[in-house]
């Protein structure tokens, strides 16, 4: 299943997030070390977006390749500096389609959103959450990907105004009670907090003393790193972490 990171601190290079560190997102997808429920390799697209200088809305670079195979990323990402970065690496589930789409993060605004996970019985276990969306939603979704119907579920709650880890947490709960048993880290920032829950796969954090790394696996080894356990909701910012145990299975 997908690996994926958000990072808020001083800026940096995508580089240090991407290729640099021994386990960086790179290496996580064509070795990583803990992979639950399936999956063994991370090679259906990849994305990373990150945040100008002074700017609230990101940039996203996504693709359906394997990300050790893009010629252009390894320069873009040493030459481009941020202080909020979210990067996700694919391994599709089986039946759904392999498209840049299809990658995330998936975005809106300044929202940046990645699914690690899979969502049992699709379509028919979320069609009568879905069918409660905006028709025009629907008919837009990045991609008929599990992940892109949670990126638009969790979207509608942020644009009607619920404050962001209430919204992460209640989509979850919704569709942990629609299709039991599924696997749902998901990563949502704003460039300012990372929100995260862990259903069903890994997830570590690193808080420094102005700097936050939230990944599915550590990049590097270091006692600083703090496993989260499963069925939690993390907030991080860069000051403060506030990890709660998610509410509803
Ligand atoms: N189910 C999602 C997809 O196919 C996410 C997959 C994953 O976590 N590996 O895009």
């Amino acid at each position: 299943m997908c690996r994926h990171l958000a990072y808020l601190g001083p800026p940096l290079p995508l580089s240090a997030l991407l290729f640099d560190p021994p386990h960086a997102l790179a290496k996580q997808a064509w070795a990583p070390q803990d992979m639950r429920g399936g999956g063994t390799i991370n090679a259906d697209g990849f994305g990373v977006a990150w945040y100008p200088p002074s700017a609230t809305v990101p940039i996203r670079y996504r693709g359906a390749m394997p990300i050790w195979t893009d010629p252009a990323l390894p320069a873009l990402a040493a030459a481009t500096t941020s202080r909020a970065v979210l990067a996700a690496v694919r391994s599709a589930t089986v039946g759904m389609p392999v498209t840049d789409t299809a990658a995330a993060p998936f975005t809106e605004g300044r929202w940046l959103f990645s699914h690690n996970g899979v969502v049992r019985g699709w379509p028919g276990s979320v069609a009568k959450l879905a069918s409660r969306l905006p028709t025009e939603d629907l008919l837009t979704l990045d991609a008929p990907t599990d992940s892109a119907l949670l990126w638009a579920l969790l979207r509608d709650r942020l644009r009607a105004g619920t404050p962001p880890a209430e919204a992460v947490a209640e989509t979850t709960a919704d569709v942990s009670l629609a299709a039991p048993g599924s696997r749902l880290n998901l990563l949502l920032t704003d460039g300012t907090t990372i929100i995260s829950t862990t259903v069903g796969h890994a997830l570590s954090v690193r808080a420094g003393a102005d700097a936050v790394l939230v990944s599915s696996e550590p990049v590097e080894s270091g006692r600083e790193w703090q496993a989260v356990p499963d069925g939690h909701l993390l907030v991080a910012t860069p000051m403060h972490l506030h990890l709660s145990p998610l509410g509803r299975p």
